[in-house]
């Protein structure tokens, strides 16, 4: 039987026709048309004014720490369940990741818990919008406002998902992106910045480019970094974005078959939530068993894979990996991400396969009691 994956790009715009535009023309480097057409699109698509194409999600991050002016010994309240990725960059400023305990189903940076954390260190908040479900972004503009910390969205896993009717990407003084294989939409490797800030773009693309001055060249101010999109990447790009809406309109059609497919599990499962003031894009679509721990879940993953249907744990909260290990107390975390699968959410699944994974995952709970 045909292996299911948990994620699958989806190329069949004019990625190849773009990609061999850039080969016959010579422009493969960091130059070229593509680039400027890449970053005009995206811009308009979240409504905002600018957007600085990276070379992956990660450096994103880093470049728009930086541009904030974040300073070794800041503090960065983020939340305890992200890819590591979002810790890691506010490390990579020599800054420390204070980590946020969550709330209950979206696994979101729980407003209500922010103020505690805040020191005369805080310089600002990183909300994840985990998994394509939005954070709650009132509360954490106003508590930013209020103690006047900058907002950095990581809308790594949400392109198109709104708050309140109104896209990721343009409630922080600056929001990134990824476009790595998984994503919502792909380059390969790449990433993001938007912001309707003009300042802030133009130390963006300063910095971007090793602080090279736009007006005088080998002309270096600052220290830059080289975190350059290519044309090519920017060409994949380009066609993933003509098809952007029709990617967000299939992915919700997923989860539709989905919530339908598992209805009769809620017994055992929770299905994934989404507030009355969100539209999540489905990066992906996660379940959570409502009894027994990690190694019940472990079991049920093992269950999928022996038939064919690849899964994946929820990522580990920072504050139990390494490099960020931490006492503190995170029950929300703890409980939420334990239990938590990520299954099959991408553009190539056919309704056919949802019902095989929802009747795998029916036998396996049945045989699987811990
Ligand atoms: C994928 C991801 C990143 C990093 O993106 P890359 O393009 O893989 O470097 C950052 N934050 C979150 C939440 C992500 O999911």
């Amino acid at each position: 039987m045909k292996r299911i994956s948990v994620a699958v790009p989806k190329l069949s715009g004019k990625e190849r026709e773009y990609v061999m535009d850039c080969i016959d023309s010579t422009w493969i480097s960091s130059n070229g048309k593509y680039i400027t057409a890449f970053e005009e699109s995206f811009a308009q698509f979240c409504g905002v004014k600018h957007a600085i194409a990276t070379n992956n999600g990660t450096t994103a991050l880093h470049l728009a720490l930086v541009a904030l002016g974040l300073q070794p010994g800041d503090e960065v309240l983020i939340p305890t369940v992200t890819y590591i990725a979002t810790a890691n960059a506010v490390r990579y400023c020599g800054a420390t990741p204070v980590l946020v305990d969550v709330s209950p189903g979206t696994m979101n940076i729980d407003p209500a818990n922010l103020a505690r954390h805040i020191t005369s260190k805080t310089k600002g908040i990183i909300p994840v919008h985990l998994y394509g479900h939005p954070a709650e972004m009132a509360t954490i503009m106003e508590c930013a406002k209020t103690h006047d910390l900058f907002v950095l969205e990581d809308a790594a896993e949400a392109h198109g998902a709104e708050f309140m009717g109104k896209k990721v990407g343009t409630f922080g003084h600056c929001s990134t992106f990824s476009f790595f294989g998984n994503k919502i939409i792909t380059t390969g490797e790449g990433g993001m910045v938007t912001t309707d800030d003009s300042e802030l773009a133009a130390k963006l693309r300063l910095y971007r480019g090793q602080g090279m001055d736009p007006k005088r060249r080998y002309w270096f101010p600052v220290i830059g970094y080289n975190y350059r999109m290519t044309n090519i990447q920017a060409a994949i790009g380009l066609a993933q974005m003509e098809n952007i809406d029709q990617a967000l309109a299939e992915r919700k059609l997923i989860a539709e078959w989905y919530n339908e497919a598992l209805a009769p599990l809620t017994d055992q499962l929770i299905l994934p939530a989404q507030a009355s003031w969100a539209k999540s894009v489905y990066w992906m679509y996660n379940i959570f068993l409502r009894d027994g721990g990690e190694s019940k879940r472990d079991a049920v993953m093992q269950a999928l894979d022996e038939k064919g249907i690849e899964t994946r744990p929820v990522f580990y909260p920072m504050h139990v990996l390494p490099p960020y290990k931490q006492t503190g107390a995170f029950p929300v975390a703890d409980l939420w991400a334990q239990r938590g699968i990520n299954l099959p959410t991408h553009q190539m699944l056919s309704k056919e396969d949802v019902v095989r994974i929802a009747d795998a995952l029916s036998t396996a709970l049945s045989l699987i009691k811990l």
